[in-house]
Parts: C-alpha cells; sequence; structure tokens
C-alpha cells in the first residue's frame, strides 16, 4: 500500500461479518499496482449503524464503499439516486459519494456474474434461452435482474420457500416465474443455464444435491458459491460434461467496475484470481 496521507482516497466494504472479505485484498492490490493515493478498508458496523455511517460520510475524504450482507437492500434505501439495475436487482453492492454530498447506488454483481460466463463458458448467450436460478435471496433478485437486462427469455426462479421466489417475480414481472424446489427436474430440458444462487454448497451449510438430468451438455452451470471454489455442484456438472463458471470469477468481475467507479480508472494488470486463491487457501 502507498503511503496514506491527507489527500489519500479513501474506499471501503460495509458487511457484518465482513473480516473474510476479499474485497480488500482485491482492491488495495489494484491500488498499489496503479500506485494510487488511495486505501481500501472493511467496516462493520451494527444494523442500526449502518444509515448513520452513510449519513456520516457524505461528502467526505471517502469516495464511496462496496456494501456486502446484511446492508445491500439498505444500501440502496440510503441513497439519493440509483441506477436502473440497482433498482431492479433491489440492492446495491455500491455506494459513491459525490463531492456535494449526494449518493449514487449502483449495483455491479450482475455485470460480475455475466462477466463471469463471459470468460469461463464463451459460448453462453444469455438471450438465447431460459435460465433456472436456485435460490430467492438477494443474490438470486441480482442474478434475475442481470439476466432480464441481457434480454433472457424466461427467468425460472427454484426456491425452498415459493413465495419468496413470487415475490421476485411480481416486483420484476415478466419473463420471471416462480417455482418450488419439486419443479426443478421439469424446467432442466430446455434451459440455457442453470446458476446456484442459494447459499447451499457454502463451507458450513448443508450441499446442494441436485440432478443436472435433462439439461442439455453445452448448458453451462453456474456457482456463486466460491468457498470452496469447486463445490459439489460444479464437479457434478463438469463430470456430466457441462461448462462451468464460478463465483470467484464473478466476485473479482462485480469488483473491477466498482474500481473504476470508486477510483476514475479501471484496475491495472494483476493476476487477481492467483492472488484471491492463494488468500483462500490460506485462510482459516
Ligand atoms: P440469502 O439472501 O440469505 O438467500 C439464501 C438463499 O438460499 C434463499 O433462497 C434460501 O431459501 C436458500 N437456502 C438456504 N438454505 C437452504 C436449504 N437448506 N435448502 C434450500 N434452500 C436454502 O443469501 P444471498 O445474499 O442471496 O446469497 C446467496 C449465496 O450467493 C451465498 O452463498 C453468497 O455467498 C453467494 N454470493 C456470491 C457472490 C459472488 O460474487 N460470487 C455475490 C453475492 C452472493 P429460502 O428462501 O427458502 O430460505
Amino acid at each position: 500500500m502507498t503511503s496514506l496521507s491527507g489527500a489519500t482516497r479513501l474506499a471501503g466494504v460495509v458487511g457484518r461479518p465482513v473480516r473474510h472479505s476479499l474485497s480488500p485484498l482485491i482492491h488495495n492490490a489494484w491500488l498499489a499496482a496503479a500506485e494510487l493515493d488511495g486505501a481500501y478498508v472493511a467496516l462493520s458496523p451494527t444494523e442500526e449503524g449502518f444509515p448513520h455511517l452513510i449519513e456520516g460520510l457524505r461528502g467526505s475524504s471517502f469516495v464511496g464503499f462496496n456494501v456486502t450482507l446484511p446492508f445491500k437492500e439498505a444500501a440502496l434505501a440510503a441513497a439519493d439516486q440509483a441506477s436502473q439495475r440497482a433498482r431492479l436487482a433491489g440492492a446495491a453492492n455500491l455506494l459513491l459519494f459525490a463531492e456535494d454530498g449526494t449518493v449514487q447506488a449502483d449495483n455491479t454483481d450482475g455485470e460480475g456474474l455475466l462477466g463471469a460466463f463471459a470468460a469461463q463458458a464463451p459460448g453462453f448467450n444469455p438471450a438465447a434461452g431460459p435460465v433456472v436460478i436456485l435460490g430467492a435471496g438477494g443474490a438470486a433478485r441480482g442474478a434475475a435482474a442481470a439476466f432480464f437486462l441481457a434480454g433472457a427469455p424466461r427467468i425460472r426462479l427454484v426456491n425452498r420457500t415459493k413465495a419468496r421466489a413470487e415475490a421476485i417475480a411480481r416486483a420484476l414481472g415478466e419473463p420471471v416465474q416462480a417455482f418450488g424446489w419439486s419443479d426443478l427436474p421439469n424446467l432442466l430440458d430446455d434451459a440455457a443455464a442453470v446458476i446456484n444462487a442459494t447459499s447451499l454448497g457454502l463451507e458450513g451449510h448443508a450441499l446442494l444435491d441436485i440432478d443436472l438430468f435433462g439439461l442439455p451438455k453445452t448448458s453451462p452451470v453456474m456457482d456463486m458459491v466460491y468457498r470452496p471454489l469447486r463445490t459439489r455442484l460444479l464437479d457434478d456438472a463438469a463430470r456430466a460434461g457441462h461448462p462451468t463458471v464460478d463465483g470467484l470469477e464473478m466476485l473479482i468481475l462485480q469488483a473491477a467496475p466498482s474500481f473504476e467507479a470508486l477510483f476514475g480508472q479501471p484496475p491495472p494488470a494483476v493476476d487477481m484470481r492467483a492472488l484471491a486463491l492463494r488468500a483462500l487457501e490460506q485462510a482459516p
């Protein structure tokens, strides 16, 4: 990191818990490689403290924040303006502070998601056919919004609690449809991609155990979970011959437009995947 000065541009990630976030590693590596006078820290306010944090830092030397669980919805509510993709996602993962004190909300998660497909399953066209998204939490809604904006003809949200999927379908409208978990086998035959946006498969959570039978072999399978990097879902999909897309690629590719918005230039060339993989391997 460059030494800090009175002119250092400050940014960070706000979440709770936040100590395992890879965002400080990613952004500080880019700042160092670009030799920018900036620093990126992790902040972990209480739920009640979050709006006060944003309010108090308006117009300050902080240029903005990435936002992660559980504050993404609150971040959208705290902003003065929001991009279309943040409004559709119902959540913000990026707050930009202007010098005049206004706060702009954006959401780069969808860009990261589609960028990960472009990088790891380059033949995939999001507008080519129905996509199946497992989950109906914040990540699933963000993914649905990204595919909606990319022109997917059908977006099938499959969730344990069907009512949550129905709420997203109501908010986004056509072409989003809601299903319960038991409907999954009937939704795969013509699917162009399957995306896990549940927390199943995440370290410390139950495994995601689904049958991909019927899914066309050319259709990629994506897992947003990146701890572990190779989930059971991705291993099963690769064994069955599907292209696979991992959550680490999405994480890095949502960080890149965030960095550009925060620090005014695109990230420099750094082998960020190798750096992040080393950090994941060393994590306790
Ligand atoms: P969330 O709002 O807490 O949603 C969790 C989802 O998982 C819900 O749909 C929930 O279903 C489902 N679920 C949890 N336990 C389940 C179980 N035992 N059986 C069936 N379904 C279950 O979380 P989120 O913010 O959407 O995040 C979801 C995942 O995406 C997390 O693993 C997160 O780390 C990952 N993520 C990755 C990136 C990235 O850049 N790679 C970005 C964002 C999120 P119910 O509605 O029925 O409870």
